[in-house]
């Protein structure tokens, strides 16, 4: 492919995906401008939604709102996710009211995201409809879009020692009990009744490039293809499908996705991550896989495997080191 792709299409999670999606943008500004400081190139961005939850009334889209507040410059640097500068009075407030969850963090700004999202998906607005109009204000450069516009949650199967073994909400898991709980598997609960959102499976079609950038390979990218008919669009779409892996050197870069692989038998490594999605010439899901250079002893079983695999850095430092991973990864594609 010429390094100028018209469309390219991301399959995203929250703070790998957004942080990616940064890199990306900043190298096609550069090498493909529109002559308005943006780029003529057409990202579009399919965001994962089982992570999404209701919390004391309103509906919350983690992983949609990371990629919108980071690519707005709205995001707290600091922390990866929700608002810069952001304060939690509203948080303390229920709590001191005694009312769960208490420990779901929800601040003050980014209540306003939510509060306008509840209300529109209450007048009978799609979540297509709402995260575009969320858009207009944060422009993020890219058409995001929700992976379906119906409720299908990411849940945890645990051991509770009074219960047995029950399915816990994937918030709870992560943030609460910090994904320590051993995870026997995960459920989408809704997912047989989800369809793809509007635009969604056409973006995997009609696209010059279709990245996994280094999200979660098991409740982001894996929680995306779940939805009927989003696995199939991939497997099957004229365009390549490339993929960077969010483990390096045997360990996640940050969080704690080596806890959601080991609940599904899989190792902990750039290599196991990609044979689990697997060559698309054999069913699976990539036709190349980007790993670190401190993996680079991998390349060979991927071949193998009929995966193109390539070593270059793929740390995120900043923005810049990102663009130029994003340029390779074009390059490569
Ligand atoms: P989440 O929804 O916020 O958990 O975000 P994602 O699913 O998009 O991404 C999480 C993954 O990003 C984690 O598994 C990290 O290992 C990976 N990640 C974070 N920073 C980096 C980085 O600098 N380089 C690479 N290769 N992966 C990263
Ligand atoms: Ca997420």
């Amino acid at each position: 492919m010429n390094s100028f792709p018209s469309r390219i299409t991301v399959l995203a999670g929250g703070i790998g995906g957004a942080r990616f999606l940064m890199g990306l943008l900043a190298h096609l500004r550069h090498t493909n401008p529109d002559g308005q400081g943006g780029t003529a190139t057409v990202v579009t961005v399919i965001g994962n939604t089982g992570d999404d939850i209701w919390v004391h009334g309103v509906r919350v889209c983690p992983d949609l709102d990371t990629v919108m507040y980071t690519l707005g410059d709205g995001i707290s640097k600091e922390r990866g996710w929700g608002r810069e500068g952001e304060t939690f009075s509203a948080k303390d407030e229920l709590a001191a009211y005694g009312v769960e969850p208490t420990w779901f963090g929800l601040g003050d700004k980014d209540l306003a995201t939510h509060l306008i999202r509840t209300q529109s998906l209450a007048s009978g607005f799609t979540l297509t409809e709402v995260t575009a109009a969320l858009c207009d204000r944060w422009q993020p450069g890219v058409t995001l879009l929700p992976m379906s516009n119906e409720r299908a949650e990411t849940h945890v199967i645990v051991d509770d020692p009074d219960q047995g073994r029950i399915a816990i909400h994937f918030q709870e898991w992560w943030i609460r009990h910090r994904a320590a709980l051993p995870a026997h598997g995960f459920v989408m609960v809704g997912i047989e009744d989800a369809k793809p959102a509007p635009g969604v499976l056409e973006a995997i079609h009609d696209t010059d490039l279709v990245i996994f950038p280094p999200s979660n390979p098991v409740v982001s990218i894996g929680a995306i293809l779940q939805v009927p008919g989003i696995a199939e669009a991939v497997r099957t779409t004229k365009a390549p499908v490339i993929a960077l892996s969010p483990i390096v050197g045997g360990a996640p870069v940050r969080g704690m996705a080596d806890a959601c692989l080991a609940a599904l038998n899989i190792e902990t490594t750039a290599a196991a991550v990609a044979l689990h999605y697997g060559a698309r010439s054999s069913g699976g899901f990539i036709d190349a896989w980007l790993i670190d250079t401190q993996d680079s002893e991998s390349l060979g079983i991927l071949e193998e495997s009929g995966i193109r695999a390539k070593a270059i850095p793929l740390m995120m430092t900043d923005v810049d080191a990102t663009a130029l991973m994003a340029a390779q990864t074009l390059d490569f594609a």
